[in-house]
């Protein structure tokens, strides 16, 4: 059902709250990860000391890491680039064009693939759609663009469905 694939597999309040250990358990070898308001502020080219230690810590756990977003090249790799990322740029998230090209570059199966993301209708659709482990982060920012912020209201109903425990 529709509605099913809008549920993420976890939420945490950050991404340096997600237990590597549970990824482990879970078998999870390569992580997608979302730039935008989840590693970084919208359009903020800087990524914080501890998203960087984060990225690096999450390659030392044994992950292979890849960045996808629907940002420009240009963007996304003035942050993937300075720590030798790969990763998929205008990536038209949910489709699932881009997730697959992220899957082929960790050489990962959807299974054994997690995303991570602050996106219902982009990262835990796109994610979901593929049967990957979807992982939902609060938007680290309010700063966003226009689209998105109407989004985030269908987005707070799945959360609260969630939280509810139906689905
Ligand atoms: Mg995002």
């Amino acid at each position: 059902m529709f509605f099913n694939l809008l549920q993420p597999k976890k939420i945490y309040q950050s991404v340096f709250e997600i237990p590597f250990e549970d990824l482990q358990k879970s078998r999870i070898r390569g992580v997608i990860v979302d730039l935008d308001n989840t590693l970084t502020e919208w359009q903020n080219p800087e990524l914080s000391q501890e998203a960087v230690d984060w990225l690096v810590k999450l390659r030392e756990a044994g992950f292979q890491v890849c960045l996808v977003s629907n940002n420009s090249p240009r963007r996304v790799e003035e942050v993937a680039g300075k720590l030798g990322l790969p990763f998929v740029a205008r990536a038209q998230k949910p489709r699932r064009k881009s997730f697959r090209r992220a899957l082929e570059i960790m050489k990962t199966r959807p299974e054994e693939t997690a995303v991570i993301g602050d996106q219902v209708f982009t990262d835990v659709l796109g994610g979901n759609r593929l049967g990957m482990y979807t992982i939902l982060v609060p938007p680290i920012s309010k700063k966003e663009f226009i689209g998105t912020r109407l989004v985030r209201i269908i987005e707070r109903l799945v959360i609260e469905r969630q939280n509810r425990g139906d689905s």
